[in-house]
């Protein structure tokens, strides 16, 4: 492929990248979204590969990795559950991360590229510096994020004293060996300050998401999915590439702008969050399932029958259901879907309420809830509902639990406190649908359990929902 051919077909891919991030934004437009990005990446994939800076040389190389890279991509998304989704895209961030680190130390020790000035030598290799910091924070904060996700690590957050004089005190070592990088004559001089520079950005990775509460992990997924962008535009400044430099550009600036949206949803400050301390101290821990420690119920529950929820929906008029976590375990969204669609036919007004942190992913809701095919108009985000609460008849929680937390608002030593919740406590009767009386993933107790209008529909989700509709049906 000619350079100039090589150079359009990049500007398309970023032209489809693009489109794709706006297709996105929108679960009407979202398929066509991902369409675009599909398209967009495989053009770009065949024009790095086809173009001219890649030799006949090579393609044994590209071919075989590409074949062992897909195959295994195929397999993890074939066989992922849409649970786990989130620590697959933890560990695909890692690779980002570790991706940028070997391309660092080997476009270091490759001789072959000539430089016209020092001035062009030193500028390539601070890329190779910071592009291997960020890949490395983004490699080791990403595996432990996964750890995180995936319960492999516990969600309490790790702090060592004096952490934040351990911070600065690296970033200092990391700034002085960046000098000493940059000032070395030889490349075996300048591998020492390489590898500190590489061991300190690792344990700084572990050591910033470990330091991090469980409810602040939201913040924590969306900064790391950020990071993985610059580690990708790192990557594409050491390979002159600029369609990486695009693209990386674009998956962090998108990553830091849902950062945001993350931090205000939560109602936390970036910066405090990322240097860790919320969630840690205060609240009442919580009740733990069958088998758990701690077991210790603060206040009396009254469990309902499955029979006896579908009555409470038969006599509402206004319904709002609030999906959480437990719903995406139990994948009750086509039975969700199906008493939805019952209780309108017979007049009554469902909607939904969806928390912006609910689930384990930004929009896993929103994902499932489309996925069973539930129309988008009567789907609305927490701050458009919250306030019908007092005049809904029935508040119908699936698997849900921090998210309606009234300990949030109420108790200020909580771990949560100040993070908006859906406040189904304020509807005529609020039914909680889930297996215990276990906490959520912040670990804290739920006083709406013990409210005097509130109810419990205990069982898996799914299996109660269908208990749900047959009743329903009767
Ligand atoms: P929670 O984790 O607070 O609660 C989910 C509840 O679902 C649990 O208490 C569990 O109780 C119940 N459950 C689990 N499996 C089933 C099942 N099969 N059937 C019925 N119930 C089930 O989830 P929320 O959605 O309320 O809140 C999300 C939490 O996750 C927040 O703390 C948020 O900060 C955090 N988080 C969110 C991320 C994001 O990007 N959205 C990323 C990382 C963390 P039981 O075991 O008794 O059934």
């Amino acid at each position: 492929m000619s350079p100039s051919l090589a150079t359009v077909s990049y500007i398309g891919a970023t032209i489809l990248f693009i489109l794709s991030l706006g297709g996105l934004s929108n679960p009407e437009t979202s398929r066509r979204g991902n369409l675009y990005g599909i398209i967009g990446m495989t053009i770009a994939v065949l024009a790095t590969v086809l173009g001219p800076r890649v030799g006949a040389a090579g393609y044994a190389w590209i071919i075989g990795a590409m074949l062992v890279g897909g195959s295994i991509g195929l397999y993890a998304a074939r066989t992922v559950q849409m649970t786990q989704m989130p620590e697959l895209v933890a560990l695909m961030h890692s690779l980002v991360g570790l991706a940028a680190c070997l391309v660092g130390f080997a476009s270091y020790v490759d001789t072959s590229t000539v430089f016209q000035t020092a001035a062009e030598k030193s500028i390539h290799e601070l890329e190779i510096y910071v592009g291997i910091y960020i890949g490395v924070v983004t490699f080791s904060g990403s595996i432990i994020a996964f750890g995180k996700l995936s319960g492999k690590i516990g969600g309490k957050p790790m702090l060592l004293p004096a952490r934040h004089w351990i911070n600065l005190i690296g970033a200092l070592v990391v700034i002085y060996y960046g000098y000493a990088f940059l000032q070395a004559h030889t490349m075996a001089d300048g591998l020492l300050p390489l590898a500190v520079m590489t061991t300190i950005g690792f344990l700084f990775g572990i050591h910033m998401v470990m330091a991090i509460g469980g409810a602040d992990m939201p913040v924590v997924v969306s900064m790391l999915n950020s990071y993985s962008g610059w580690a990708a535009a790192a990557t594409g400044f050491m390979l002159s590439n600029d369609l990486l430099i695009v693209v990386g550009a674009l998956v962090g600036s998108s990553g830091a702008i849902l950062s945001y949206i993350m931090c205000r949803a939560m109602n936390r400050n970036f910066i405090s969050v990322i240097a860790g301390g919320f969630g840690t101290e205060g609240g009442t821990p919580a009740a733990k399932g069958p088998g758990g420690e701690g077991a210790q119920p603060a206040g009396e529950v009254v469990a309902v029958s499955a029979a006896e929820t579908a009555e409470l929906l038969r006599e509402a008029k206004n319904v709002i259901i609030v999906p959480g976590y437990g719903m995406a375990v139990a994948q009750a969204q086509h039975t969700v879907y199906e008493i939805t669609g019952f209780l309108r036919e017979k007049g009554v007004n469902v909607r939904f309420g969806i928390h912006p942190v609910a689930g384990r992913m930004p929009g896993h809701m929103n994902v499932l809830l489309a996925e069973a095919k539930v129309p988008y108009d009567i789907v609305l985000e927490m701050d458009e509902i919250n306030d019908d609460f007092p005049t809904t008849d029935v508040a119908m929680v699936i698997g849900a639990n921090d998210i309606v937390n009234p300990a949030a608002q109420d108790d200020p030593t909580s771990p949560i406190a100040g993070m908006p919740v859906l406040e189904v406590w304020k509807a005529k009767t609020s039914i909680v649908m889930k297996r215990s009386m276990a906490s959520g993933y912040a670990g804290v107790d739920n006083p709406l359990f013990y409210k005097e209008n509130n109810r419990m529909l205990f069982g898996d989700a799914k299996k109660m929902l269908d208990e749900v509709l047959v009743a329903l049906k009767a």
